[in-house]
């Protein structure tokens, strides 16, 4: 009796028990090959040319090469991680020189058109964009010549505030500092890095509608990771709203999914070679895997709804990537949640409509749980106190739509 009866429970064990929620693999009408690829590491050290010294030994660095070419002109060589890739070339250094010197340095892409505005530091925290008259394109602006005053104090150069793994605990860990907010690690890139989550929510998380949040899928957007942190900020914000808001939903925010490309300084890619954004159907990545197995889990585990996934990126200006035919649960909040940005920003948002037929994560979002799937995209030199502007206007035009529903 005891045998059958230990049979049967391990019998339902097997059957029940130990079920793993996973995200399920999906056919794409247009699938992407995600298979690692080999990617080229930079040689981390301090580059020294006629008397000026680069260095590219930070989280967040890009610099491949420095050399002197004539005169008081220097050329820094800025490599992507791989081939083929998005023409995001991103580029972060520090200089110095042994005597105060009037320096142009020409930045050399190799396989790219320059793209980011410069930005300048004395101490890689404060930014202030390089002005428009010391940046110089080439006739056929594939390469840029900026002038630059370096002397014994460091100056960093980068194409975006430097925003890595390190900056992004930080911000965690002050967002974590409220007792809705629990900071965990959902776990670990390819490379060993934490995977970093916020899971936001006020009282017993059961069948609470979850909305995913999701950033940094490619290194150099920092812009629209700026507009997710101030997204979340409002969440947070001790407002009758907010408080109500993180009452009725559970926020699951995963600010840094491609650590590794962070830290390295990539262009584009993972430490897998490939881009996380097209891997949204077969999980090949480490850090796909475990972010969309974790979503899943989550949501099973607790019986709840993923109703809304927002994925914040950037481009070469604002705009929102929705599907055509979206969720199910909440067909109208698109349409009613860029009006409502529109009105509070007085001015109208860019939007473009699209079928499902990528492995990305709007379309992953829509395929694993029919909710709305939104990409956020903000410009690459949107002014960054708009960003901060647009990033709280949206999330409480957002927490308006969905507390009353
Ligand atoms: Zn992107």
């Amino acid at each position: 009796m005891k045998k059958t009866l230990l049979v049967a429970s391990c019998f339902l064990f097997v059957l029940f028990g130990c079920r793993t929620y996973e995200a399920q693999p999906f056919v794409f009408e247009k699938p992407v090959d995600t298979t690692t690829r080999p990617i080229n590491y930079q040689t981390k050290k301090i580059y020294e040319a006629k008397g000026i010294f680069a260095d590219n030994r930070f989280d967040g660095a890009r610099l491949n090469d420095f050399k002197h070419l004539q005169n008081e002109l220097y050329q820094v060589t800025i490599e992507p991680e791989n081939m083929p890739i998005n023409p995001s070339p991103y580029y972060a250094f520090k200089l110095w020189s042994t005597t105060d010197k009037n320096i142009q340095l020409e930045l050399n892409y190799t396989d790219a058109r320059h793209r980011y505005a410069p930005k300048i530091s004395s101490n890689g925290k404060d930014w202030t964009l390089l002005a428009d008259n010391l940046v110089m394109l080439a006739a056929d602006s594939v390469n840029a010549t900026l002038a630059l005053e370096v002397g014994a104090d460091t100056l960093w150069v980068a194409a975006q505030e430097i925003q890595n793994s390190t900056h992004a605990r930080a911000w965690c860990d002050q967002i974590a500092q409220h007792s809705d907010a629990q900071l965990s690690v959902a776990g670990k890139s390819k490379l060993g890095r934490d995977l970093l989550l916020l899971d936001i929510g006020k009282g017993a998380a059961e069948k609470k509608d979850i909305i995913a949040v999701i950033s940094r899928q490619h290194p150099p957007e920092v812009t629209g990771y700026l507009a997710m942190q101030a997204f979340i900020e409002e969440i947070m914000n001790d407002t009758p709203l907010s408080n109500n808001f993180r009452k009725k939903y559970r926020v699951l925010v995963f600010p840094m999914m491609n650590p590794d490309g962070v830290d390295l300084g990539h262009w584009r890619h993972n430490a897998g070679g490939i881009d996380p954004n097209r891997d949204w159907a077969v999980y090949n990545q480490e850090e796909n895997r475990t972010v969309a197995n974790h979503i899943v889990r989550t949501a099973a585990e607790h019986r709840s709804d993923l109703i809304l996934g927002l994925d914040f990126h950037s481009t070469y200006y604002d705009i929102f990537y929705t599907n055509k035919v979206g969720s199910e649960a909440i067909p109208d909040f698109k349409d009613y949640w860029l009006q409502g940005i529109d009105s509070a920003l007085g001015q109208k948002s860019r939007s473009r409509p699209s079928y499902a037929q990528t492995p990305v994560s709007k379309n992953w979002f829509l395929k694993q749980f029919g909710a709305e799937g939104i990409v956020y995209e903000i410009g690459d030199s949107t002014p960054r106190d708009f960003i901060e502007q647009k990033g709280k206007v949206s999330a409480i035009e957002m927490m308006e739509l969905l507390i009353f529903r």
